[in-house]
């Protein structure tokens, strides 16, 4: 395929998120037009795109417009139906490719996608039917029951300890397909985010790390402290493999557990730019947003170097709420006060708890500046200094 070349395209979104909104943004800055497809009438992406199709994912008008008026189309969620992807993959350059998608959007295929690339993943067992469920090894328990289909921040994830308790929470979520998983003891939680081009060519930033609160990320640092050269050298081969072995196109995310016996299991990936590379944004040369929006067009991938030690703290709704009550903005003069501060907010009219609203970029010449930093401004904001 020929580059789309800047200035001379128009490139499409399915889906209104923030993820979608920071592709416009980074899609815009290089000349490209870009159309939002989202049904919602107001959507972070939506606002920001020249044009937005406000019509259902699958509503066969929706996608001929998007086909016929942009020359490349990506989606910014792994939920979108592939059904659609594949509609608009016999019209128009589509990637990640629907079928990569349909791969992350069950946790079950996912992990045999894993095992077939040779990378390690968590002990687990699928469970569809009561057999199963009668068959599952007690080595996995205690676990962690998971729906396969349309999981996002911990939602659709029990704790089971016995067989009893793994039972009656099967029934508790209406005995869709799921995956338990042993219960692992976490030294940390890593990723790494890869860039592949339709020619091959993958590119990779440094190794991540971070820490979720209540199942949703919270806090992520880079470089990764402490992490010794192999385990940095085995996630990110393992997430080239993952790209490789998908034929992949575009930005992916692996998340990965290392253990307290030093060992290093895959968690899950994203076909997209993910929460735990937003730091890109100010840390390095190129974002993950323009390196998605390269890997799209067909343009060169550079290999995308961290200049500044980077932090990034997750912004919820939840800091909108005080004792006093709410929604009332934080404090964003105060923060913005200190050293090497970033912000991004998504543009969503209204804070809920829980609700991802933005985020907060610290980057410094050294690691250990940006981390002093980042505790400041959570200190400022309320937010918990556990990291
Ligand atoms: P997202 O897609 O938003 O990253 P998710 O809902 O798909 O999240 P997971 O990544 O599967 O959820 O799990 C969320 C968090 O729960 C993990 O980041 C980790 O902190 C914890 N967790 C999940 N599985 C395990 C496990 N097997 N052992 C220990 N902790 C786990
Ligand atoms: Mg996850």
């Amino acid at each position: 395929m020929a580059a789309l070349l800047p200035g001379a395209a128009t490139l499409g979104v399915l889906g209104g998120g923030q993820l979608g909104r920071m592709f416009v943004h980074a899609a815009q800055a290089l000349g490209y037009r870009c159309i939002v497809l989202d049904p919602d009438a107001i959507s972070p992406a939506g606002a920001v795109a020249e044009v937005h199709i406000k019509t259902d994912y699958l509503d066969s008008f929706g996608l001929a417009q998007l086909a016929r008026d942009c020359d490349a189309i990506t989606t910014e969620f792994e939920n979108v139906p592939a059904l659609a992807l594949q509609t608009l993959a016999g019209m128009r350059v589509v990637a990640p490719a629907a079928a990569a998608v349909a791969v992350c959007q069950d946790r079950a295929v996912e992990k045999a996608h894993f095992e077939a690339a040779g990378v390690p993943c968590a002990p687990h067992a699928v469970i569809t039917n009561d057999i199963e469920l009668a068959a599952v090894d007690p080595a996995l328990l205690p676990g962690i029951l998971k729906t396969s289909r349309m999981g996002y921040d911990g939602k659709g994830q029990v704790r089971v300890s016995t067989p009893a308790e793994l039972a009656a929470a099967w029934a508790d979520l209406k005995r869709v397909p799921c995956v338990l998983e042993q219960l692992l003891p976490l030294q940390r939680e890593l990723s790494v985010l890869v860039a592949r081009g339709a020619d091959g060519q993958i590119v990779h930033w440094p190794v991540q790390q971070n820490l979720h609160r209540g199942g949703i990320l919270a806090v992520t640092e880079v470089p990764a402290p402490d992490v010794p050269a192999e385990v940095d050298e085995l996630a990110v081969n393992a997430a080239r493999q993952v790209a490789a072995a998908l034929d992949y196109v575009g930005v992916l995310c692996v998340e990965f557990f290392w253990l307290t016996d030093g060992r290093l299991v895959v968690n899950e990936m994203a076909p997209r730019p993910h929460n735990s590379g937003h730091w890109t944004m100010d840390g390095c040369e190129h974002s993950q947003f323009e390196l998605q929006v390269r890997a799209l067009a067909g343009l060169p991938l550079p290999e995308p170097r961290q200049h500044s030690a980077a932090v990034m703290l997750n912004l919820l709704g939840d800091l909108w709420f005080t004792e006093q009550g709410g929604p009332t903005p934080p404090a964003w003069d105060r923060v913005l006060g200190l050293p090497g501060t970033h912000l991004h907010l998504y543009g969503k009219t209204e804070a809920r708890h829980g609700r991802k609203m933005g985020h907060l970029n610290v980057t410094a010449a050294t690691p250990e500046a940006a981390h002093a930093v980042a505790l400041r401004a959570a200190a400022l904001l309320g937010l918990p200094t556990d990291f």
